[in-house]
Formats: structure tokens, sequence, C-alpha cells
């Protein structure tokens, strides 16, 4: 377990004492580990005799500023993690490492000779030798670096002497080549903004100092367009913007649709590139060469010269919030560090969280709205198909068959939506709509397919997994994991249909998701079958239909944020219906047609949702209204984990904090995962300051905690799943 204290030391025996922000290597038991210098100070509460002097000094300027700095504490103490994991997680893993800003590199390449030679006869008699100088040839001028080539090739270094032997290959040590912002793609002018576009960009443009606005406008409305013509003030003032998107997968586009509006290259840093490569755009984001830097979750650490603004893209999207480790949410941070950096912030969403219209509706934070679809193109209808009526077979119902066959006919695509993320299955008949419940207390049971049960996440009772519904006799399988199966069941019913299936098992095994996609939105495949990775940001031009197939799942969630989920989930794939052209048309197969949330969702769309489920979280005392900080513990015996929470709970109790709810500790909805047994305490209160004073006094009083060692525990403030 981490410590979440800070180590003192005294200078360097030779040499200045490094800035802070720098970089020192620092003994540490018997090893010396990369240490950032956070602060000097006069005094040191240890006895002089035990300070040890730090080694030597790895960065001479400072890496991180004091404003960057202030962000890492702030982490800390906000997460209640420990500031070493934080300076870990802000840095990239070269840095980590205690490498040079600008270490130079191991690098081969195939010569002009290697190039030309004929790979099939090599094949034949080295074949190693071969496939390295595929390799290095894909790679291009710029070659390969070792690390990668481990990575990849494990052994290379024999085939590679093969290939430096012949003239073939050459190595070399390479500076890591500096990030260019220039490029040279042709720009392409923006269009005339609309009249809400216009509003919205009024309202950006009215300040330069921190203020937070949710831009919540529908799929298509043109959030992009308005994101891009406040960037390009804000850069072309010569000051720096940093766009946060959810998944990799979503960069591609994002940063094509940067480079032709604004005619320069945006530094991109996420967990796909190379290290060298993440290192080289942290490094021009902070000397300021890069004015546009764009990333995943862990980019909102990246120092900034000359910081302007901040874009968080997609904001209701649970993957800015890190689930293990440093539990933070990239989003929440962005919007500290443009408070602390005095710069506005901007949150945009088809679907934002209740959180953010919370702030709005109290004034914290500035509501602009596009209600329309920029360039005309109409909103998708939506209808619901009732299975009670409609029964599926394979989980497609025939009307839902029959809606594709007359898009494909008329020469659209087609998405045959899965959603599968965030909610633990339930076991749902889809003839009579009978779900399997506990007998012992009032909820539904959880499926665990591998177990071949059910159990019940309240009381801990379980039962076998029945083949047929306890109600009606109908057969019954638990849904969840049927994108294959929705794939037969496709092929079958459409012979000539091109047929893509695109999720996590798919993605692995066929290539990048773009390049999936790439193909699919050129019209190569007419019907797409996938889950959430399908709905998020991307454009079909030709996709006219979305299909939505086990959307029950999410009614019965035993989540408080389930029925928010729900909407998000729907309409962001809904969004991708009908963006040009053709009209769109969404379908959703459920078995519980009379719900009101189906009629709260068509009628009144994401607002009306939202509001009701505002509505109700206040009643019931659920964030936004209040805040919740989760304690976890894993353990290999159930009894270890559990007693170490019973024992947490006993010290918050003695705090006797006014104004605290706490809840268990129970089982986590996933009792048992990697051969460990999970239990979680739930804090609530209305006061976020009360909260943090009880975290604050419980981490240390836990680390101390000898029961403590036998689990594994986290603190998890702000909680985005309860499990
Ligand atoms: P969002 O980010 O809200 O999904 P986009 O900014 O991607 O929306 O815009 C959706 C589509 O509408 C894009 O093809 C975009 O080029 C187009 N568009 C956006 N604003 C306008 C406008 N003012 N006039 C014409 N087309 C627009
Ligand atoms: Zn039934």
């Amino acid at each position: 377990m981490p410590l979440s204290r800070e180590f003192d030391y005294l200078p360097p025996v030779n040499g200045p004492v490094p800035e802070t922000g720098c970089r020192v290597w620092a003994p540490f038991g018997r090893r010396r580990q990369v240490g950032l210098v956070l602060a000097h100070a006069a005094q040191s509460s240890l006895p002089a005799a035990k300070i040890r002097a730090a080694g030597e000094v790895i960065d001479e300027t400072p890496l991180l500023s004091p404003a960057e700095l202030r962000l890492l504490r702030f982490t800390s103490s906000y997460y209640h993690h420990p500031i070493g994991e934080v300076v870990a997680a802000a840095l990239p893993a070269l840095l980590r490492q205690g490498r040079s800003l600008y270490p130079s590199v191991e690098t081969v390449s195939a010569t002009d000779t290697g190039e030309a030679a004929d790979i099939q006869s090599l094949a034949k008699r080295a074949p190693r030798q071969a496939e390295l100088l595929q390799v290095l040839i894909d790679a291009g001028g710029d070659g390969c670096e070792a690390d990668r080539l481990t990575e990849e090739l494990p052994g290379w270094r024999r085939a590679a002497q093969g290939l430096f032997d012949k003239g073939y290959a050459a190595r070399f040590d390479t500076r890591a080549a500096d990030f260019d912002e220039r490029c040279a793609v042709e720009t392409s002018p923006a269009p005339q903004l609309n009249d809400d576009q216009q509003g919205a960009m009024g309202a950006l443009r009215s300040s330069d100092r921190f203020a937070a606005y949710v831009l919540d406008g529908v799929t298509g409305s043109g959030k992009t367009e308005v994101y891009l013509a406040r960037m390009q003030d804000v850069i072309e003032r010569g000051m720096q913007v940093l766009v946060l998107v959810p998944e990799i997968g979503l960069t591609p586009q994002l940063v094509n649709r940067l480079r032709r509006r604004l005619g320069i290259e945006p530094a991109v840093l996420h967990s796909g590139l190379p290290d060298i490569r993440r290192l080289a755009a942290w490094r021009a984001a902070r000397s300021g060469a890069a004015r546009l830097v764009v990333g995943t979750r862990s980019a909102v650490f990246t120092p900034l010269k000359r910081p302007g603004l901040i874009v968080v893209d997609e904001e209701h999207d649970p993957s800015f919030k890190q689930q293990e480790g440093l539990r933070y949410s990239a989003r929440d941070l962005a919007i500290a560090r443009a408070k602390q950096l005095d710069v506005p912030v901007i949150l945009g969403s088809a679907t934002p969280t209740l959180e953010m219209l919370q702030h709005c509706r109290e004034g914290r934070y500035q509501h602009l709205t596009l209600p329309a679809r920029a360039g005309g193109a109409l909103p998708p209808s939506m209808h619901i198909i009732d299975l009670a009526r409609s029964p599926a077979t394979d989980g497609l119902s025939e009307p839902l068959v029959e809606a594709i066959r007359r898009h494909l006919d008329a020469g659209g695509q087609a998405l045959i939506f899965l959603n599968r993320r965030g909610f633990a299955p339930t076991l749902i008949c889809g003839s009579c709509g009978h779900v399997a419940g506990c007998h012992r207390c009032d909820s539904r049971l959880t499926v665990h397919a591998r177990r071949n049960e059910l159990r019940c996440h309240h009381c801990g009772a379980s039962r076998p997994l029945e083949p047929a519904c306890g109600e009606c006799g109908a057969a019954v399988t638990p849904l969840g994991e049927g994108t294959e199966r929705l794939e037969e069941a496709l092929c079958d019913r459409f012979p000539d249909g091109v047929i893509t299936r695109v999720d996590s098992d798919s993605t692995q095994q066929r290539g990048s998701i773009e390049e999936i996609l790439g193909q699919a939105k050129h019209g190569n495949a007419n019907i797409l079958v996938g889950t959430q990775m399908l709905s998020k940001g991307h454009h079909f031009p030709n996709l006219s239909l979305v299909g939505i197939v086990n959307a029950d799942q999410g009614l019965f969630g035993t989540d408080f944020r389930s029925s928010e989920r729900l909407a998000q989930a729907i309409l962001q794939v809904a969004g991708r219906a009908g963006r040009e052209a053709r009209a769109g048309e969404v379908l959703v197969q459920t078995a519980f047609a009379r719900h009101p949330f189906w009629q709260l969702l068509i009628d009144g769309g994401y607002q009306q949702v939202a509001e009701e489920a505002l509505a109700e979280r206040e009643q019931t005392g659920w964030p936004p209204f209040t805040r919740l900080a989760l304690l976890r513990a894993a353990a290999h015996r159930h009894g270890d984990a559990l007693a170490f929470l019973d024992e947490a709970r006993r010290r918050v109790d003695a705090m006797r904090a006014s104004d605290l709810r706490v809840l268990g500790p129970v089982d986590a909805p996933m009792a048992r995962r990697a051969g460990r047994f999970r239990a979680q305490l739930l804090l609530q209160s209305a006061s976020r300051q009360t909260l943090h004073s009880v975290l604050g006094q419980l981490r240390p009083a836990l680390e101390e905690d000898k029961a403590g060692r036998k689990v594994r525990w986290s603190i998890d403030v702000d909680p985005i799943e309860l499990f």
C-alpha cells in the first residue's frame, strides 16, 4: 500500500539545491528511486541524523511549474491518495523512470539496400530476419525504437545482427524527434454559425477568465463547430488549448477535424502511443511549442506554458473516471484546473450528467443549449417495439427485422446496438417480462453466468440459473454477452448483407477500431452490430436505422444512476442515425413498453428524463444532492475484508460527524473478483467538507491498521459505479 507521506531529504552533497518541480534520484531503503522535489523546508520533524541526502539531480530546470504542482497537490488531497502516485500518474512513463526530458533512443531502421531486398527469399533462409526487416520497412524512414522491438519481437537482436551484417539495417542513437506544429493539410473554412451556435459563442466570448460552460446540444447540433471557433480565438491570441476526449478511438477523427480547421498539428497524448512520442507531445505542451493539446484522461495533468482554454468533449462519458489506483475524474480535475489557472472550461455533451446540470441550475456553471441539428438534418424519430406482442428470437423481433430490410432496400445502413455497460445483468423473460427477484429481500437478482447462478447482492441469497422462466415457463437466456449471437442471427436473416461486429473482442481480433469503422463509414458494411464503442461520436453518413436490442437491463439497474445512464446510452447511439440527408429512425425493443421511462424519453427527450431524475435524487438524497465516497476492500478471506471495513466503520462512527450517513459494510455487487472477496462501505453527506474531513482522518488510521495488510483497500471519492 503506497504511503500518503512525503519524504524529507537533504540537498545533494555536491551541487546546487534543486528547485521544486525537479526530479532527483533519492535513496529509498536499499534502492534509489525517482523523486520529485515538492517543497523546500527549513526544518524536518525527523532527527537530523536520520535524513539522507538526495542523490543526483535529474532535471536542471523544473519539469512542473508551481501551478502544476498545485494541481497535483489538489488531486492528492481531494482524492485522499498518496502524492507520489499522483505524480506518477501525471508524468509520462519515461520521466517516471528517470529518463532525461530529451532522452536519446536506440533506433533501428532499414537501409535502402534493405528496402530493396527480396524478403521472400530471405524468409526461406532466415525467417526471423525477414520478419524484422518487414517491421522496419513498415516503420518507414524514422525506424523503430529498440524498446518497441523488444516488446513486439522479443529476441530481435540476433536477427538484427544478421541484418546489420548484410547491410540491410542500421542502428543509431537519435535524440527523440521534437514535435512540429506545422501541418501540410489544406484548411477548410468554418461554416457560418447558426443562431443557436452564435448565441453560445456570444456567451463563450464574454470572458477569458474562469467560467464553466456546459454546452448541451443534441448530437449533430454543431457543438464541435462551437469549440473550434472558440479554440481559434484562443490560439490566435497565442494561448494554448487543452482538449480532453474520453477514448483513444475518438481522437483520430477529432484530430483530423482540428488540423483541417485550424491548420496546425495538435500534440496528442494517450496510452496507445509509443512512450517516446508521448513524451515529445508532453514536452511540446510544456514548452508551448504545441498550441493545441489533445488527449485522454491523464492528459489533464499535461503542463501548459500559456493555457487559455480547456475543453472536455463528451463530458458524460464514464471513461473520464479512472477506475483503479488513483480514482480521479479527469472532467472534474479539468474544471478544478481551469479554476486554478483562471481560464474558461467548456463541457460538451448531448446528454450532460445530472451533476453538471445541477451546477447550471444553481447558477455556478452556464448552460448553453443547441436544441436542433445543424445543417438542416432532422432529428431521428424514436419508437418502441413491444416484445410482449412481438417476441424476439435470438434477440431480434419481427418488426425490427422488417425495419432493417426496409432501410437496406432504400440504400441505408443499420446499426444494431447491444447495451452492455454499467449495468449488472438481470434475468428478464422475453415473453412475459418477469424479472428474476430475490425471495428474501425485495431486490432483483444478478446473473453470474460463469457460476451459472443468480445472486442477490443485498442479502447474499443465491440459486441456480434456470433455463426457463419461473413465471411462464418460456425459455430465458440472460442478456449481456450477445453480440456474437446477434451477428449470427443477422447473417441468417440477411444472407446478402455485409455484417460487421464491433465490440472489444472483435476489435482485438481484427485490428484497430479505426480500420473497422473506416470501412463501415465508407459503406462497406450495411449492418453494424456492436456495443457502446459504436455509439460515441462516430459519423456514418448512410446510417439511417438504429435498433436497440436490450434496453431493459437499464430499466432495472441497481445503481441510482441507471435511468440517467440508460437515457445517455440510448440517445448517444440514436444520435448516429440520420446525420445527413437520410432521415433517421430509432427502434427500441422492450418487454416493458408501458414503463413510464419510455414515454418520458420519447416525448420529453433527455431534458425531461434529467428533470425527473433530478427530482427523484433530491428526494432520495443521492448525488448531486449529496456527495459520496466509497471505501472498498478486497481480501482472499471474506472475513478479512469485512473485518477491515467494520473497523473503519467504528472509527468513522467515533468521529461523530453530523450530517454523515454510513452505509455498510456490505458485499460489493460483484462480490468476488479475481479470487478476492470484495466489500464496501459507503459514506454519504450533503457537505463536501464533512466528507473530506472524515476521509482525512480515516486514511492515516487505515494506513496504520495492521488488519489492512491482509486487505487491498482504496478510497473512491465521487464514485460513479457503486461496485
Ligand atoms: P456535434 O459536435 O454537436 O455532434 P458537429 O459540430 O459535429 O456536431 O456538427 C454536425 C454536422 O453539422 C457536421 O457535419 C458539421 O460540419 C455540420 N455543421 C455544424 N454547424 C454547422 C453550420 N452552422 N452550418 C452548416 N453545417 C454545420
Ligand atoms: Zn416469463
